[in-house]
């Protein structure tokens, strides 16, 4: 399909281009590290730290997987935290979400040293954002979401983006990032949720719409205006018998009906997905950058 937005192509880029960037950190001696924090065995976080260290050791970095136990209490969590913030060798921490219930996962955010939260979770990297301090950390899905929009030449000047979804992880910063003065941004955002009255107006105004609600095939043709760009976050999983893992996922678009009236549209899996992984990697180089020139 033509209008198709290939995030696995687009993240291969991303990787090509971090290449010569790791070269260059390693030609001074410097190999960006990063640390990724499983507690527990959600099989779900188990496959996206497996993912995450499979690909730092595919792009040469020092990959630290730490795999601590579901009964891990919250000092000793800390204790693991505060370790990797002093070790020189490790540039980006990430502590997988979610974490058990006698984890107080803020206050774990909080002990990040910022300079390390290559998640962009922490509150200093949340304001930098909001102010447009570019030695921030934003968060790797909304970096994606604008990388995307970037590769594929979409103007996001002056566009009308419309997020559907008000998380801290997607919905909220991705709003930010469009509607900064700067290049990539000077959208104007509208963001949308589950109070939002005549949701399928205000989607239907969109040039770009962002869906980030984690609801199944939500988003029908009729919230979507012709030759509007779409962007689906979602990652939801539905009963698939066929499937020999009984599920298969799919986005928060019912993307049958909106890709014949969309300009371009990314496809679940394969669009949003490899990008949150390369903007982790993204911002791992840039966090060993900001530690090498400092
Ligand atoms: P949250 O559950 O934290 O937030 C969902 C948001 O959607 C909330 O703001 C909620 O509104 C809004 N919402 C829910 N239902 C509706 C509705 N019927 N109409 C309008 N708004 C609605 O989800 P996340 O932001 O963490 O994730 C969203 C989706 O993105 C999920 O499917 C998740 O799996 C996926 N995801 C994908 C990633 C990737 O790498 N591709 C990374 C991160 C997430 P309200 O605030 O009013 O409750």
């Amino acid at each position: 399909m033509g209008n198709l937005i290939d995030g696995r192509g687009i993240a291969e880029k991303v990787y090509v281009a971090l290449c010569a960037q790791i070269a260059e950190l390693k030609s001074k001696g410097i190999t960006p590290g990063l640390a990724v924090v499983l507690v527990g065995g959600d099989p779900a976080s188990r496959a996206y730290v497996r993912s995450k260290d499979k690909m730092s050791r595919e792009l040469g970095l020092h990959s630290v997987k730490l795999e601590l136990l579901a009964s891990t209490s919250q000092s000793e969590l800390l204790k693991s935290v505060e370790e990797l913030n002093r070790d020189p060798k490790v540039h980006g921490i990430l502590v997988q979400s979610p974490l058990p219930k006698q984890i107080d996962e803020a206050a774990i955010v909080r002990a990040l040293d910022p300079r390390k939260d290559v998640d962009g979770f922490h509150p200093l990297n949340v304001a930098k954002l909001a102010m447009g301090d570019a030695t921030g950390f934003v968060p790797c899905t909304p970096l994606g979401v604008q990388r995307l929009l970037i590769e594929t030449r979409v103007d996001i000047a002056g566009a009308h983006v419309v997020v559907l979804g008000r998380s801290m992880i997607v919905g909220k910063p991705v709003a930010l990032l469009l509607m900064q003065k700067a290049k990539g941004g000077d959208a104007t955002v509208t963001v949308a949720h589950s109070r939002t009255k005549n949701l399928e107006e205000v989607t239907r105004s969109a040039d770009i719409l962002i869906a980030a609600i984690g609801q199944a095939h939500f988003v029908r043709a009729a919230y979507v205006r012709e030759g509007a760009v779409v962007i689906d976050v979602g990652i939801n999983r539905v009963e698939d018998k066929m499937n020999e893992r009984g599920y298969r996922l799919v986005g928060d678009v019912a993307f049958d009906e909106v890709a014949p009236k969309a300009k371009a549209i990314t496809p679940v899996p394969g669009g949003v997905g490899p990008m949150t992984i390369a903007m982790l990697m993204s911002n791992t180089v840039k966090a060993a950058r900001q530690f090498s020139s400092s």
